[in-house]
């Protein structure tokens, strides 16, 4: 009772002196951001060997059975709750580990790009295995971020009794922006507060609202024709050619670009062009991205490209239906989670890049024919977002960032002056220059945290800027139908070809100490000048 009376009297003095509890409780926030600075320094080894571990498993998109059971096995073992399979979609997963407001959610990618294996550290093409998918976007380098800075934000919670709770979510398929809408239709984040996603860049940055406006929204539809077969030669009448189809749908496409908006970005793949010249092709695919700067626009090319595929079916006599593969609206990045994480990037600054990084990074600049400049010494500063958008890439966080505030950090793991998707920005995935970019990253991913875990103000200010400003006069409306569903069989066939040639080269972290020296390479292997 005595103990009790002592108790409140402290809480009441406290209260009197208007300092809020949780500050009594848990150091001052500088303090912390400190311990959690060293904390992820002592994980450099753990780190290391994700980023390493993740490179050496190359999924594609809906495939990432390994690197899921990797990561998420990872958390368990740290006593995250892991709830597997959820959107319909089997290597997608949540972790939670925490109680209590506010929920931090934290998101990254986990796929890779058909044909970009290679090894890593050498600076010019020599893939591991011919022809096999391979981290050539670099991100296999995401989880190690977001997992060493929740271990780190997860002792600090423990030691000072701070509130919160932790959610790691993997963003499967990122590569045909194939889970977020999904994800955010089944509801997974619902009760999360603030978002902080990563990517793998040459830079250390994040943005807000469109940023640089270099992206777009899109949608990913694949059209599939139906014809008729026959023999090509002996009665070419009698057959209706699917392949006719999809090349009339790509030719008048091709015409129409002409009278589109300029910001407007759109390819195609023939996914099936039938299976011999002598058999009037009954079947053919053709594979969409159809990309705009905003909703209205986005679905009016949407609507163009299912009216342009019925027009081939009354030319050739055949018939089509068409499957959403994936969407994405353009992103929108929350200001006031964007001003915070800054401070952090700046006062983490860019790693120490050794001698051998910037050979490596120069060597392959100049193998590829881009600006010889080697790898960037600076952070980027924070700029405010272009009015006029020029449209680019996309990612399909942007479904997030119109359900939840959200950031997007960019952080120092990869070359600069790059082409993108290819093997080339493979080459520092696995080496210190990864290593190092990756732990910088982890970081800023726990100082931002720790932002808004001690500091429910920030929180609040976030979600107004979300409601007064983002979505003041946007309202979210997804690309998906009531119908359809997450394309889980893209990439199957591709991946299983390279399965069990792949599987000889996993990291094993119990006989080697990287990658690298696993793979028997020399840091760095560049040209010997002729
Ligand atoms: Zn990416």
């Amino acid at each position: 009772m005595k103990k009790m009376l002592v108790l409140v009297g402290t809480l009441l003095a406290a209260m009197t002196m208007g300092v809020p509890l949780r500050a009594q409780q848990a150091p001052p926030l500088d303090e912390l951001k400190k311990t959690a600075i060293a904390e992820v320094d002592k994980l450099q080894t753990f780190t290391q060997q994700m980023v390493d571990q993740i490179y050496s498993y190359s999924e594609l998109g809906f495939q990432e059975f390994e690197t899921s059971r990797y990561v998420s096995g990872i958390l368990e073992k740290n006593s995250f709750r892991v709830e597997r399979g959820v959107a319909e979609i089997p290597t997608a997963w949540v972790a939670t580990w925490g109680s209590g407001k506010p929920v931090i959610a934290f998101i990254t990618d986990l796929d890779c790009i058909p044909r970009a294996s290679q090894k890593p550290g050498v600076a010019y093409h020599d893939p591991i295995i011919d022809g096999a998918p391979g981290h050539g976007e670099g991100h296999n380098s995401g989880m190690a971020v977001n997992v060493t800075a929740a271990l780190v934000l997860k002792k600090l919670i423990q030691e000072h009794k701070i509130a919160g709770t932790l959610k790691i979510f993997p963003g499967v398929a990122e590569e045909v922006d194939g889970s977020k809408a999904f994800y955010v239709r089944a509801g997974l984040f619902k009760d999360v507060d603030i978002v902080l996603g990563v990517h793998v860049s040459n830079e250390f940055a994040t943005s807000y609202a469109t940023g640089g406006g270099r992206f777009s929204g899109l949608v990913s539809v694949q059209y599939f024709f139906h014809g008729k077969a026959a023999h090509a030669a002996v009665a070419p009448w009698e057959g209706r050619s699917a392949l006719d189809a999809v090349e009339l749908m790509d030719a008048g496409w091709n015409f129409r670009r002409e009278h589109l908006r300029l910001q407007q970005r759109s390819h195609y793949v023939i996914i099936n062009g039938g299976d011999q010249p002598n058999v009037v092709p009954s079947e053919a695919a053709v594979w969409y991205y159809f990309r705009e700067l905003d909703y209205p626009h986005i679905k009016e090319l949407y609507d163009l490209g299912n009216t342009m595929a019925q027009a081939a079916t009354m030319m050739t006599g055949t018939t089509v239906d068409h499957r959403l593969v994936g969407s994405a609206w353009p992103t929108h990045f929350n200001k006031v989670i964007a001003e915070a994480q800054q401070k952090n990037i700046e006062q983490v600054g860019m790693p120490q890049w050794s001698e051998a990084d910037q050979t490596l990074a120069k060597a392959l600049q100049k193998e590829i024919g881009a600006k010889v400049e080697g790898l960037k010494e600076k952070v980027k500063p924070l700029e405010p977002p272009v009015k006029d958008q020029i449209g680019g890439p996309s990612d399909d966080v942007g479904d997030i960032s119109w359900n939840v505030p959200m950031v997007y950090m960019l952080y120092p793991a990869n070359i600069p002056n790059l082409p993108g998707h290819s093997w080339a920005n493979g080459v520092s995935m696995a080496t210190p220059i990864a290593h190092k970019g990756s732990t910088a990253g982890a970081k800023v991913q726990a100082m931002t945290a720790l932002d808004f875990l001690l500091k429910p103000e920030l929180v609040k200010e976030a979600w107004e800027y979300f409601r007064a400003v983002q979505t003041k006069d946007v309202h979210y409306e997804s690309f998906l139908a009531p119908d359809d569903k997450p394309a889980i069989e893209l990439n199957k066939e591709k991946m299983e070809k390279f399965l069990p040639e792949l599987r000889k080269y996993y990291f094993d972290p119990s006989r080697y100490k990287t990658y690298l020296e696993q793979l028997g390479i020399q840091y760095p292997t560049v040209r010997k000048e002729k």
